[in-house]
């Protein structure tokens, strides 16, 4: 069948945060954190350099999506594309939806002048690889390596525990909120409204910082 592939735009980053969840949940190496998935996605939105996101909509319902995400080979003196976050809702599997996602991203790759198109799937996953070799990609020799550089508390805490007001030094603590401005008592920073300012000097909830 055929399925309209589109760019996505901020609008889906809701529904592309869902995908995301579905693609995690399977992958080893991955667990699910919306906030996370959900801020990536609007950074790539908001700056159409880092990369684009394809998604194919299926009766106005997004089922199924793909990213490139840009950069450069100093070798090919080019640049080059990574293929991220490729996943299709399960019920729409196996009905060619991933094959025109990724037709779509290597028209446009070639189209924009990219000169390759890097991805990584699991190595147990010979589903998604016959899938990938079938689409023309071949297994490289190259191992891959990564250091992570922000633990997981690091991460958890950052979204959970108490922020810092950069202007004034205002602590906000989500155990107490801001009952002022009717943030209830154990409303996570993340949660609180955007137009929400520091109670003290009245900065913007932009200018507050992760206190760890
Ligand atoms: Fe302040």
């Amino acid at each position: 069948m055929m399925s309209p592939i589109r760019t996505a735009t901020e609008n889906d980053v809701a529904r592309c945060a869902e995908l995301l969840e579905i693609l995690f949940s399977q992958e080893h190496e991955f667990t699910v954190n919306a906030v996370a998935q959900s801020s990536a996605l609007s950074m790539i939105f908001r700056n159409p350099e880092l990369g684009r996101i394809f998604v194919a909509e299926i009766d106005g319902v997004i089922q199924g999506m793909v990213m490139l995400l840009f950069t450069v080979s100093t070798f090919l003196g080019r640049k080059v594309a990574l293929l991220e976050d490729m996943v299709v809702a399960p019920a729409w599997r196996g009905k060619g939806v991933g094959t025109q996602l990724i037709d779509h991203a290597m028209d446009f790759a070639r189209r924009e002048g990219f000169g390759r198109i890097t991805l990584l799937t699991d190595r147990d996953n010979e589903a998604a690889q016959q899938f990938y070799q079938a689409q023309g990609f071949s297994k490289s020799e190259m191992v891959v390596f990564r250091k992570h550089l922000d633990d997981e508390t690091t991460l958890n805490k950052s979204e959970s525990d108490t922020w810092m007001c950069r202007e004034c030094g205002y602590l906000y603590d989500p155990a107490e909120g801001d009952p002022e401005s009717r943030i209830k008592e154990g409303t996570p920073f993340v949660e609180v409204s955007c137009h929400w300012s520091c109670p003290v000097c009245f900065a913007s909830k932009a200018d507050f910082d992760p206190f760890l």
